[in-house]
């Protein structure tokens, strides 16, 4: 297990508690929002949090899904907040941050998947944050393309949906989820016109060729940014880490994703989808 694999010397992060990160902390409380920050216990906090940026994680903080990478809760979520946009909104408004990132959980129970309050949401946040960019990491809405269609809309600078690990691995790693569905989202929102982003994670049993495969399927589709980064352990029972990708194998691959035709990929072992997110909305910044 990955207990017993040392973690090597480039995953070990400092926290520092400066004051912008105590902002931070203080308007997630006081807005009663929830991050992926802190729901996925990301290496990156400190650093965020410190440059006054956070992930909102919009939709409850309870999942109907049970990823076996993610440490968000599963289970029967709260009522939708129909305020919920408006605090979001507000909260932006107050970080004075000039690109935010929001996410949400899967609500597979809901008839709309939640679409209506992500469409909502967005419209707020652009509403009274007219100069803040947005990427908006959502979920697969089970393929509905109506849905989908809100996303489109409601039009943030990058819409993202994460493949998370390679096709042979899929069903292990997100249950109910489907590789093909996922990239036929990046298909729809790419048609209508979206820049769009992916992200997976690396150290779940693939191989090499597995992910060079997909990024041949996500350049077909369209996908602009790809995302790569070291799967790390939430808790015990989650699954384990078959490897520590290796910082010369991240940056290896970083450029095989540049030959396929990837506008922007951001590869290391600490990446998360939303690190550096505020660079992935400008056209070649990464070339
Ligand atoms: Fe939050 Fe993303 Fe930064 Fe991690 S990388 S702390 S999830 S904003
Ligand atoms: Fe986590 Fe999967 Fe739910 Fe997303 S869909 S919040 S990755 S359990």
């Amino acid at each position: 297990t990955s207990s017993k694999i040392q973690k090597p010397s480039w995953l070990r992060v400092k926290l520092p508690i400066g004051e912008s990160y105590k902002h931070v902390r203080g308007l997630v409380d006081t807005h009663k929002l929830h991050t992926i920050c802190e729901s996925g216990n990301c290496p990156n906090m400190g650093e965020c949090w410190g440059e006054g940026t956070a992930t909102f994680m919009i939709l409850g903080n309870v999942c109907t899904r049970s990823c076996g990478f993610c440490a968000v809760a599963t289970g029967r979520p709260e009522p939708v907040d129909w305020d919920e946009p408006q605090r979001v909104a507000e909260a932006i408004h107050l970080m004075k941050v000039k690109h935010a990132v929001l996410t949400s959980v899967d609500r597979d129970e809901l008839k709309d998947g939640g679409s209506i309050i992500w469409y909502n949401t967005i419209k707020a946040v652009k509403n009274l944050n007219p100069d803040t960019t947005l990427e908006t990491l959502i979920p697969d809405f089970k393929g509905n393309a109506d849905q989908v269609q809100r996303i489109i809309e409601a039009a943030p600078e990058v819409v993202s949906h994460n493949m998370e690990t390679v096709e042979r691995l899929t069903r292990q790693v997100r249950v109910q989820a489907k590789y093909h569905r996922s990239l036929e989202v990046l298909n729809l929102l790419k048609k209508g016109g979206m820049r769009t982003k992916t992200g997976m994670m690396l150290g779940l049993g693939e191989t090499k060729e597995e992910v060079v495969q997909s990024m041949r399927d996500l350049v077909n589709v369209g996908c602009d940014v790809l995302t790569l980064g070291q799967y790390l352990q939430p808790t015990k029972k989650h699954l384990t880490v078959q490897r520590f990708v290796h910082p010369d194998e991240f940056a290896e691959l970083r450029e095989i994703g540049y030959e396929l035709g990837f506008d922007y990929v951001e590869s290391g072992p600490l990446v998360r989808s939303s690190y550096h997110s505020e660079k992935h909305v400008i056209k070649g910044w990464g070339r």
